[in-house]
């Protein structure tokens, strides 16, 4: 059975999953922390160049995308080979959001 990712209450679900997130770690780790947008633009695109005083660094804004959106292919939810990762900026443009400096809440979770 397919389980079906439609309503945000659905999708919570699985980004609060431990699965989602063990596998968000493994796909980060296997794009090395940066962007793969970026990558094929040949930009640097690992982090947002803005510094965050608290860590004593650049943050780094990071999500990791399904490649084949979770709504339209719920079996492709948890496999790594549709995932990437990407930075915030990136991520927004391919979901055709703004991009707002300085409001960060996209970094921790990826969200729809
Ligand atoms: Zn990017
Ligand atoms: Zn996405």
């Amino acid at each position: 059975m397919i389980p079906v990712y439609k309503t945000p209450e659905q999708k919570r679900k699985f980004y609060d999953g431990k699965e989602w997130k063990q596998l968000r770690e493994e796909a980060k780790d296997r794009d090395n922390h940066e962007c793969q947008e970026c990558k094929r633009n040949a930009s640097v695109g690992i982090d947002t160049n803005e510094y965050s005083e608290k860590a004593g660094r650049k943050k780094i804004a990071l999500v990791v995308d399904h490649i084949k959106e979770l709504e339209d292919h719920p079996e492709l939810a948890l496999e790594i080979d549709n995932l990437e990762t990407l930075c915030v900026r990136c991520h927004n443009v391919k979901h055709g959001r703004v991009f707002v400096p300085n409001v960060n809440k996209w970094a921790a979770d990826e969200r729809w």
